[in-house]
């Protein structure tokens, strides 16, 4: 390795005295849609990495811990997955995920930014696997908020793929009571919504806590769960919403019997790893059940 003074570095800014440096070996696309900052880079340890408005997307090395945990344990649990719905999702990862399982008859994926998808399928084809072609796949490119109004459609599954909620970024008007409850208005019954929904570290998890909250108003049952994402440098939180099951207590028959109907093989996810993400460490328990702010 060249010492570090010969490297370019990409910095992930946590906080404005937290950062995890990246060292690039090749930068692919640097530039701006209509909607975000865009890079597509490529690092030693990881990999490619797709960035956006600065903050790591995903990254060639581990993203299949990323999209197995946010698809299958929602797709596990819920009634029906013949009608898949993702907001966001550009690389087309989660759309692969979702499209493992021969029960999806159609799923419809709806990401604002056309450029991301471009980039993702010259520079990152193996995210999609194909994916994007699949004749089950149902790509639009447009704004999910303008989608949830004008739909119609019922999902077993709703999957949110977006960028976090931050003041600039174009998913920011996706996350408040009424987008929430048009979202409920698409599940079908038995159905899931599930969320990639902050950071759950012990310092910076008031974003993912103010998320379950306002969600607790809309479903009976509202479960956090995460996993460490080695490219983010932190541990990710999911939220699954629903009026039915809690997931954290998903029968592991219930897991073998749909993996088993899975194409290929899981790198991440089965029932035992279910368990761990499932399994909360008692400071975010306890930040979950506080009183606090709402969207
Ligand atoms: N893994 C990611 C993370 O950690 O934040 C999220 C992945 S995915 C690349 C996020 C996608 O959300 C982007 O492709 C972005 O274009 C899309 N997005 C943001 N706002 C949106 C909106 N209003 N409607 C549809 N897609 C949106």
């Amino acid at each position: 390795m060249p010492k570090t003074e010969f490297w370019q570095w990409y910095v992930e800014e946590s906080a404005p005295t937290e950062a995890h440096h990246h060292a690039i070996s090749r930068v692919f696309f640097e530039g701006r849609s209509d909607f975000q900052q865009v890079s597509v880079i490529e690092t030693p340890v990881f990999g490619k990495m797709l960035i956006l408005d600065g903050d790591t997307q995903s990254s060639q090395g581990d993203e299949k811990i990323y999209h197995e945990t946010l698809v299958h344990p929602a797709m596990a649990a819920a009634r029906s997955i013949e009608e898949v719905l993702i907001l966001g999702g550009g690389e087309g990862a989660t759309l692969r995920e979702v499209l493992r399982h021969k029960g999806v008859k159609r799923c419809t994926m709806v990401d604002i930014d056309g450029l991301v998808i471009d980039l993702s399928k010259k520079y990152l084809p193996e995210w999609a696997d194909g994916a994007f072609e699949n004749p089950r796949a149902n790509v639009i490119v447009g704004d999910a908020l303008a989608y949830l109004r004008e739909d119609r459609g019922q999902y077993g599954v709703i999957i949110s793929d977006l960028t976090e909620p931050l003041e600039d970024s174009p998913s920011n008007l996706l996350f408040n009571h009424d987008v929430f409850a048009d979202i409920k208005a698409r599940l079908a019954p038995g159905g899931v919504y599930v969320l990639q929904a902050s950071t759950a570290a012990w310092h910076n998890a008031s974003l993912h806590c103010k998320m379950a909250r306002t969600l607790r108003r809309h479903y009976a049952h509202v479960t956090s769960f995460f996993t460490h994402v080695p490219a983010f440098d932190t541990d990710w939180a999911f939220l699954a919403c629903s009026d039915e099951i809690d997931l954290s207590v998903l029968a592991r028959e219930r897991i073998d019997s749909y993996c088993s109907q899975l194409s290929g093989e899981n790198f991440f996810y089965d029932a035992q790893t279910h368990a761990r993400l499932f399994s909360l460490p008692l400071y975010l328990r306890r930040m979950l059940a506080a009183p606090g702010a709402t969207f």
